[in-house]
C-alpha cells in the first residue's frame, strides 16, 4: 500500500502540508537514516539504500521548507508533558552507529544547525564486530567471483542449490539465530571480517563518539548486537536493551539514554515495556520505525524510515500523512501492544 502511495508522489507534492497536519494532528514527524555515503561500501550493498551527501543534503532542504528542527531535550520534554508542538517538527536520527555519520552527515548537520540522534550497538562500537547482516552483504557481494569448488562448499553448507539467486536469496535470509553461519561461509571463501573492519572501519570509535556528544549530538543504544526483537525470548529482549543502554551510560556518562530497536518493534509486547522499567538503567524513549503513527506506549515512538529507493525524504514524509489520512476511516493509526 505504502509502495502505491508513494507512486503518486507527484499527486501528494499539491496537497498542502498544512491542511495534511491539521487532519491528523501529527504536526512532529521523525524521519530516520542508516548511513551517509556517495559511493554505497559492499557491506551496506544488500542491506539498505543509501543516501549521497548530496541527496541528502537535498532531503534536509526540502523537510527544512516544512518543518523546524528539534533538538532530543526538546522531544523528551514534549512527551513527557505531553505537549504538542506549536510548529510543524521534525527530530532526526540514525541507526546502527556508523562511522559515515561521524564522517558525512554530522558536518552536514553541524553546518545546517540541525540536531540530531544517532543509535549504536554497542558490542560494535569501535569495530569490535559486525551485524551478521551486513556480513551477508559482503559475503553476497564475493560470491560470483569465487571458484566453483569453493561455492560447492558453501552450497553444501547452506543446503541450498548451486544456483546465484538461489544463494543470494538463502544468505540475504540467514536469521540472528543462525548468523555463525556466515562467519563459516567466510571462512570457506577466505573473507576475514576481522581484517574488514581493521581496514574499513564502518562503526563509530569511542572518540568519535565522545567528539559527537560535544558537538551536542545525542547518542542512544540499539541493543548489544542487532538481533530482530520478534525473534528471541522477553528476557533476551529486556537483556539486550538493558545491557546496551547501561553500557551507554556508563562508558559516555548520558543522562538521558534512548533507545531504538533494531529492525523493528513489531510484536515487542506491554509486559517487556514494564520489564525494562524494571532494569538498574532504562531508557526515557524507545522507538520504532513504523511510519507515521501512534504507540499506545507513549514512551515509544514511531520514526519514518527514509530510506526507500530514490524517493525523496518529504515525498516520503507526505506519503506517510496520507496513509495516516487513509487509516483515520479505520482508525487503525494506533500500534496496540499485548
Ligand atoms: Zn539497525
Amino acid at each position: 500500500m505504502k509502495d502505491f502511495l508513494l507512486k503518486l508522489a507527484p499527486v501528494w507534492r499539491l496537497k498542502p502540508l498544512g491542511l495534511l497536519t491539521l487532519f491528523t494532528g501529527q504536526k512532529l514527524v521523525m524521519p530516520f537514516y542508516h548511513a551517509v555515503e556517495d559511493e554505497p561500501k559492499p557491506y551496506l550493498k544488500h542491506a539498505y539504500p543509501v543516501k549521497s551527501v548530496k541527496s541528502f543534503e537535498k532531503d534536509l532542504d526540502e523537510i527544512l521548507h516544512h518543518f523546524e528542527p528539534v533538538d532530543t531535550e526538546t522531544l523528551i520534554n514534549w512527551v513527557q508533558t505531553g505537549k504538542q508542538p506549536s510548529k510543524r517538527s521534525f527530530w532526526l536520527s540514525f541507526d546502527d552507529g556508523l562511522s559515515s555519520f561521524y564522517h558525512f552527515a554530522a558536518p552536514v548537520l553541524k553546518r545546517k544547525g540541525i540536531p540530531a540522534a544517532c543509535f549504536v550497538n554497542t558490542a560494535f562500537i569501535d569495530n569490535k564486530d559486525l551485524f551478521f547482516r551486513y556480513k551477508a552483504s559482503l559475503v553476497i557481494e564475493q560470491i560470483n567471483g569465487l571458484e566453483n569448488a569453493v561455492i560447492k562448499k558453501i552450497t553444501g553448507k547452506l543446503e541450498v542449490e548451486t544456483d546465484f539467486q538461489v544463494i543470494k536469496e538463502r544468505i540475504e535470509n540467514v536469521k540472528y539465530a543462525e548468523k555463525k553461519v556466515l562467519d563459516d561461509i567466510a571462512e570457506i571463501a577466505g573473507i576475514s571480517f576481522s581484517e574488514f573492519l581493521k581496514t574499513e572501519q564502518p562503526y563509530l570509535s569511542t572518540v568519535q563518539i565522545k567528539s559527537l556528544l560535544k558537538d551536542g549530538f545525542t547518542i542512544g543504544a540499539h541493543s548489544l548486537d542487532h538481533p530482530k526483537f520478534s525473534e528471541i525470548p522477553i528476557e533476551e529482549q529486556v537483556r539486550q536493551t538493558g545491557q546496551s543502554v547501561g553500557n551507554l551510560v556508563k562508558a559516555f556518562d548520558i543522562k538521558t539514554p534512548l533507545f531504538s530497536f533494531p529492525f523493528t518493534d513489531d510484536k515487542v509486547s506491554k509486559a517487556y515495556f514494564e520489564r525494562i522499567r524494571n532494569n538498574p538503567v532504562s531508557p526515557v524513549l524507545t522507538f520504532g520505525t513504523a511510519g507515521l503513527k501512534r504507540d499506545q506506549i507513549y514512551t515509544n515512538l514511531q520514526r519514518i524510515p527514509v530510506e526507500l529507493g530514490h524517493a525523496s525524504a518529504m515525498d516520503i514524509i507526505r506519503m506517510e500523512y496520507v496513509y495516516y489520512v487513509l487509516k483515520s476511516f479505520i482508525g487503525k493509526n494506533t500500534l496496540k501492544r499485548f
